[in-house]
Order: structure tokens, then C-alpha cells, then sequence
């Protein structure tokens, strides 16, 4: 049997975290299984879907290498289908229109609620005669087709839910309406059950994965199997993914934009497309020998429906974002400068300067996020404009300061060969020759370059901003040191 999944998303909005995990755990199973994943746009409902939610979709899909094996399927281009299976229903008298208004079901609802029995339809519509009905369609009033649920229990073939999670009693499924009410010019309406069960069956899936919320769908879908006479396929409901405790939302975006749940906003904060796969592949499945650290080709090799973890997956955001530090790491440096790009573009930094690549083999342990490398770089492109205040006080404001950086420009300002090795040479024989540990000296230096108390290797900055520049920093410090009047005290 060859492995066909599907991801089936309603576009209405962009794709979030947990959208993406039940992509990504169908399309990793089929490529590791060798099959098929498919596409399937869920528009039927026409006032909350748009192209532009259709456009986000594909976007981050795409962004995270999720492609369909096939042009993707649009539920609103396959209404003869549609209208096809429902004559089927009908013909068979599985299914029966019923005309009640939203607040006579609110009214049924609540009365079974308070009468302690499942809140489903009463059937009401079944004691109409059939000149009442006919009469009521030929009237216009609204009305949506329910299906008529046999007698007896569906038990859902679920690979991971199990036992009474799966097996429901139809009386506490009730006659589910399997259309809206029509309009003139849009008589047939159906409604997801219906649709998603023709088009699993005509799209030849075998295994449905997706999200615990559907389990209760699942049964009304396999019913519909029976109904229609279709083989239903392997369902694998996912449990939910928790944050804080809670179910994770897109309000959780709002609360805390620094953690969005939009996929390609995430994208946008420098997250890596590698890692947030990775990261969201763990939220549910494990490997077998515990590594947690997988490039997108490892996981589809690793992947497998039996590793599946039916507990809730909590969110953490430091994971992901230890998980996205990884992947920065295995990056190469040229790889890096150009996922760099649109972060530097912002800032107005250059990303093609020839440099750019040392630079950022530099920081790169320092980054989890890409956008950090702007701050990180920010001193090769402006020299500073200040000083850690902090510094000032504990470095510049000494006897020694001002000695040190001269010392340091004079024999820089001699040096024939400017290198890495040269410089660190000279850093060390300066020391040296001024007789001062190194914690007294380097930070003198590293404040003037960077204006930070913090960064990589001296040798390697001076390198990285060549001889002329480095010597104007180390000459702007000690100016700075004399106009501040802070090199005379101790
Ligand atoms: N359109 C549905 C959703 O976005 C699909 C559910 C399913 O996979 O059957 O939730």
C-alpha cells in the first residue's frame, strides 16, 4: 500500500505552530514511507476564507520545505463532486432536511442539557409528513440536511487514541447536519464532515494525522465511510500542545509578541525554517536514541507514526529557541550571510561587504536568533558613538588608559603586515612590555574598538576593521578620555 497524506488547512488566517506540526508529521510520513502528500485547500466557506489566507499558507509551507506532491486540491472547485455524494445520501434516504432556526436548536439544546441527555437534534423533523416537507422546500424555508445515524456505536480506527477515547455512542453523536441552509443561487452547502470525507476517500488517503480536536469528527466521518461504502482511512489524532499549562492559541501571540505563533512571523524574528521544524517535530514524537537535533533530511529518516507520544507537548520556548541556536551553528558562515540578508538590509548595514563572513564565524556561538547578529555586527559597520558606561568607569577612567591605547596605536600604526597573528603578537608583547595583566589592558582596547564590554578577540576585530579604522577608534578613545578629562584619575 502506498502512503498517501494529506494536510487540509481552512485558510483563514496564516499558518500557526500547531497547523504546522500537523503538517509536518504528514508530510515527513510520507516521505519516509515513500508516498504521496497532498494539498488540500478547505474553502468551502466563503465569508471566512480569502486568497490572501490561501497565499500565507502555501508561503510557509514553502518556507519550511513542506511541498506537495501535487497541485493542491480546492474544496470550492468541486461542487459536482459534492453534489454527486449528497444525491447518493439521498437516494439511499440517509439523509432527511430539518428546518428549524438557530434559536428553536438553542432552545432543543439547552432542554436536553437540563434533562441531562446528550445535546444532539431530537429528530424533530422526521415526524413531518412528506407534503409538509415539500411543501416547506417549495416555500423556501430554510433548512440543512441532516444524516440519519444508525443504531449501535462507531469506533474510530485510530493508531494512536485507543479504547473508549474512540468508540462513541451514536446517540451522543446525533444527526449531524451535513449541510448549511442554501440560497437561490447557492442551493448546496456542505459542511465539513461531508466534504472532508469524499474528498480523503476520492483523493485516495490513507492516513488522516491531525489534531485531537478532530476526534469526535472522526467518528461522524467514519460513519459517513459506511454510508457511502468507502474504505475509511487510518486516522492518527495528535494530542494538544500546551502552553503554561494552557492550550496553546494565537491570544498567546498577543500577550507576548515576542513569541508569535504565526509561522512566518517567526520566520520574521530570525528563527530558522530547520530548526522550527525541528522544534515543532519534537512536540509529539521522539526519536529512538533521544537526539533531539535534526536537520529537515534526518527527521524525515527518523520520523515514525510508532514514536508518536499520545501525552500533551509542552511549548517551551527556550528550547526552541536552544534548538534554533543549533541550527545557526551548523550553518556555514556564507550560508549565514545570506539568511542574514533582509535582518542587515533593514538595519542598513551591507551584506555583500567581504568581510561579512569572518564577522560572523565571530558570534555566531553568541546567536540564537539571526536578527541578534545585527546587534552583534553592529560595530564593524558604525564605529561607536559611546561607551559602555560601565567600561568608562572601570576602564577608561584610570591612570593607565590613555597610555595603554596610545602605546597600542603607535605600534599598530608601525605594523608592515596587519593580520590576526601579527596583531595578537603585538597585543601580547605590549602587555608585556607595559607590565600589566591582560584584564587590566584588553578591555581598554575592546571598549575602544566596540564601545562594549564584550566581544570576540581582539586580533580578530582589528582584522575585520583593518588597520586605518582601528587606529581612528583607538585615536577617537583617547580623545574621548581627554575631552572627559577622565584618564588622570586613578
Ligand atoms: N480544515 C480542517 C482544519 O483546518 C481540516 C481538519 C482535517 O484535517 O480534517 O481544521
Amino acid at each position: 500500500m502506498t502512503v498517501v497524506t494529506r494536510f487540509a488547512p481552512s485558510p483563514t488566517g496564516f499558518l500557526h505552530l500547531g497547523g504546522l506540526r500537523t503538517a509536518l508529521y504528514n508530510w515527513l510520513y510520507a516521505r519516509k514511507m515513500g508516498g504521496q502528500f497532498l494539498l488540500r485547500i478547505e474553502d468551502t466557506d466563503r465569508e471566512r476564507h480569502n486568497e490572501a489566507g490561501v497565499a500565507q499558507i502555501l508561503e510557509a509551507l514553502e518556507w519550511i520545505g513542506i511541498t506537495p506532491d501535487q497541485d493542491p486540491v480546492y474544496q470550492s472547485q468541486r461542487g459536482d463532486i459534492y453534489a454527486d455524494y449528497f444525491q447518493r445520501l439521498k437516494d439511499q434516504g440517509l439523509i432527511y432536511p430539518a428546518f428549524e432556526t438557530k434559536e428553536e436548536l438553542d432552545a432543543m439544546r439547552q432542554k436536553a442539557m437540563a434533562e441531562k441527555r446528550p445535546a444532539v437534534y431530537d429528530r424533530s423533523a422526521l415526524s413531518l409528513s412528506e407534503d409538509e416537507v415539500q411543501s416547506k422546500i417549495a416555500a423556501g424555508v430554510p433548512h440543512v440536511w441532516r444524516f440519519k445515524v444508525p443504531d449501535g456505536d462507531t469506533v474510530v480506527p485510530d493508531l494512536l487514541m485507543g479504547g473508549d477515547e474512540c468508540r462513541f455512542a451514536n446517540t451522543q453523536i446525533g444527526d449531524f447536519a451535513i449541510t448549511r441552509p442554501g440560497t437561490a443561487d447557492d442551493p448546496l452547502q456542505v459542511l465539513y464532515n461531508f466534504v472532508v470525507t469524499v474528498d480523503d476517500a476520492l483523493m485516495g488517503i490513507t492516513h488522516v494525522i491531525r489534531g485531537v480536536e478532530h476526534l469526535g469528527n472522526a467518528a461522524k466521518q467514519t460513519l459517513l465511510y459506511k454510508a457511502w461504502g468507502l474504505e475509511s482511512p487510518k486516522f492518527c489524532h495528535l494530542p494538544l500542545i500546551l502552553k503554561e499549562g494552557k492550550k496553546m492559541s494565537k491570544r498567546d501571540e498577543e500577550a507576548d509578541p515576542r513569541f508569535p505563533v504565526s509561522v512566518t512571523t517567526r520566520r520574521d524574528l530570525g528563527y530558522l525554517s530547520a530548526a522550527t521544524a525541528n522544534y515543532v517535530a519534537l512536540l509529539g514524537w521522539s526519536s529512538p536514541d533521544e537526539n533531539e537535533l535534526f536537520e529537515l533530511d534526518a527527521l524525515v529518516q527518523n520520523f515514525d507514526l510508532d514514536r508518536l507520544s499520545k501525552s500533551n507537548a509542552n511549548f517551551d520556548e527556550d528550547k526552541y529557541l536552544h534548538v534554533n541556536g543549533w541550527h545557526i551553528r551548523q550553518r556555514s558562515n556564507a550560508d549565514l550571510v545570506v539568511l542574514l540578508k533582509p535582518y542587515f538590509d533593514d538595519a542598513g548595514y551591507d551584506s555583500s561587504a567581504p568581510w561579512l563572513e569572518k564577522a560572523v564565524h565571530l558570534v555566531k556561538e553568541r546567536c540564537d536568533l539571526l536578527f541578534e547578529f545585527v546587534d552583534a555586527l553592529s560595530y564593524f559597520y558604525e564605529a561607536p558613538k559611546d561607551y559602555e558606561e560601565k567600561g568608562v568607569n572601570k576602564f577608561f577612567k584610570t591612570d593607565i588608559s590613555q597610555n595603554i591605547l596610545s602605546t597600542v596605536r603607535d605600534r599598530i600604526a608601525g605594523l608592515d603586515s596587519f593580520n590576526p597573528e601579527t596583531l595578537e603578537d603585538l597585543l601580547h608583547k605590549t602587555v608585556e612590555d607595559l607590565g600589566l595583566k591582560f584584564g587590566k589592558f584588553g578591555p581598554v582596547i575592546r571598549l575602544a574598538l566596540t564601545g562594549r564590554m564584550q566581544s570576540p578577540g581582539l586580533a580578530e576585530v582589528m582584522d575585520i576593521l583593518g588597520q586605518d579604522e582601528t587606529l581612528t577608534r583607538l585615536d577617537a578613545a583617547v580623545s574621548y578620555i581627554t575631552e572627559h578629562d577622565l584618564g588622570a584619575v586613578a
